[in-house]
């Protein structure tokens, strides 16, 4: 067999050998050799190895370290829900070590001067690494037009609000003025689309839901599909670059795929509850899985499946938003939105590819482009979602058909819940690698210190800023 690169003779800070190894170029049976926290060989299997520890991968595939771009790990000020070690430390544990957060906290960050000081309070304390999406702020759109790409190169827009979410463009001219700015300063904008107006309408004939039955109907389909059209013309008119979060229905799909055929710079993301979960499971089961967007019927789920299969989908995001257990058991109106998932995402999309028959290398691959290539490139994550010589020493083993039952003694986030408590999951990632060494491992747990630091974007250049 041709070997994958060049052999190198220098002893290896690590070996990650004979795994089932997941490269943009498909998938192979070969061995990861690490020097200086970067990949620095991909050796076919049978070619010697060079010296160095070695950690046995055989019968595990080898994924580059994955990435969640969308979390709420809760810092500042909504400590008490997740702090960021349990957040980080449930990400690693579900082979995620990158991980772009959203700004929806206590006080928001709606400026550079707030993701600074959040850098600040995070910095050595995060197991995974970490980007930032600034909040795009309704009463201060132009900010956008010159932000500090070593800051943020993305902006949280919310359309409609619920109770972690105060700020929201509820007029259409902050909306365009957001567009038109995010436009002049290369900025993706990531958006909950969901369209407040039609919220308000329908509250004051329906007013609030008194069961979990009617939560659904309480925020219906229309409010996402009047949002992403609005959210379309928007992008047409100004060709801001944008990225629809949590799609939950089939219109919203469609739409968006026509969009992006049309050639607009239009994308969106499939979280993992909207894979997982119906509206029937919320009407069953109740607060778990209330969640902004509602989750939808299972007609919309086959067509969020599809959109994975079928790669229309750019992103999978777990929206990993806990809330303590005495907050989701609120009275229907008033129990908060949100659910842990930066643990539970790949392994539970994992699970629903082999129900639904995907055959494990392919599997794999989906995982690599929806958790890796797609959320680097749309970000501009250098080094990371590739498992190639030069990226980031990254890593995360996945044992393809361990059958395991998740219970809420395995929950890393500081909440203690799950909504996928009892599940049955196919596949466990039991080994994670950050920058070139072992932080994780499911016999033995975390190792080291927290290796993960803020991945800043690069310095924009004085031609593209003017
Ligand atoms: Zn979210």
């Amino acid at each position: 067999m041709e070997p994958l690169s060049t052999p190198n003779p220098a002893p290896a800070d690590l070996i990650v050998e004979g795994g089932r190894l997941v490269t943009p170029e498909g998938v192979r049976n070969g061995t990861v050799v690490i020097r200086d926290g970067r990949v620095s060989t991909l050796l076919a299997a049978g070619e010697p190895l060079p010296a160095g520890p070695r950690l046995d991968a055989r019968g595990r595939y080898v994924l580059p370290g994955l990435i969640d771009s969308h979390v709420h790990f809760r810092t500042p000020g909504l400590e008490y829900k997740e702090t960021w070690e349990h957040g980080s430390r449930a990400a690693l544990a579900g082979g995620v070590t990158t991980v772009v957060d959203m700004p929806n906290t206590r006080p928001p960050s709606l400026d550079e001067a707030g993701i600074s000081a959040k850098a600040d309070r995070i910095a050595g304390r995060s197991w995974a690494d970490y980007r930032f999406h600034i909040g795009a702020d309704p009463d201060h759109p132009e900010l956008l037009a010159d932000l500090d790409p070593r800051i943020a190169t993305s902006a949280k827009v919310f359309m409609a609000g619920h109770h972690t979410a105060p700020v929201v463009f509820r007029d259409g001219e902050q909306l365009r003025r957001a567009f038109a700015a995010a436009a002049r300063g290369g900025v993706r904008l990531v958006l909950h689309a969901e369209d407040q107006h039609v919220f308000d309408l329908l509250d004051v004939s329906s007013g609030a839901p008194d069961s979990y039955g009617q939560y659904e109907p309480h925020r219906p389909r229309s409010g996402g599909i009047v949002a992403v059209a609005h959210v379309v013309r928007l992008v047409r008119e100004y060709g801001t670059k944008a990225h629809i979060l949590h799609v939950s229905s089939a219109e919203e799909a469609d739409l968006l795929t026509a969009a992006a055929a049309e050639g607009l710079p239009l994308t969106f993301e499939v979280t993992g509850h909207h894979l997982s979960f119906t509206h029937d499971d919320t009407t069953r089961r109740g607060p778990r899985t209330r969640l902004s967007p509602a989750i939808r019927d299972s007609r919309d789920q086959r067509r969020l499946w599809q959109a994975v299969l079928h790669g229309q989908a750019v992103t999978l995001g777990s929206d990993h938003a806990p809330h303590t257990v005495e907050e989701k058991n609120r009275p229907p109106a008033e129990a908060p939105p949100g659910l842990p998932g930066v643990q539970e995402l790949a392994t539970a999309v994992w699970t629903g590819l082999h129900t639904r028959g995907v055959e494990p290398d392919e599997a794999a691959l989906h995982l690599a482009r929806l958790m890796g290539d797609g959320p680097a490139r749309l970000f501009d994550l250098p080094g990371k979602g590739r498992l190639e010589p030069g990226a980031d020493a990254d890593l995360a083993l996945l044992d393809p058909s361990e059958r395991w039952q998740f219970s809420a003694r395995d929950v890393m986030s500081l909440c203690g819940w799950s909504a996928y408590e009892g599940w049955t999951f196919t596949g466990r990632f039991t080994t994670t690698v950050k920058a070139g060494h072992v932080s994780w491992d499911v016999r033995t747990g975390f190792a080291g210190r927290p290796q993960g630091h803020w991945l800043q974007g690069a310095a924009r250049s004085l031609e593209v800023a003017r």
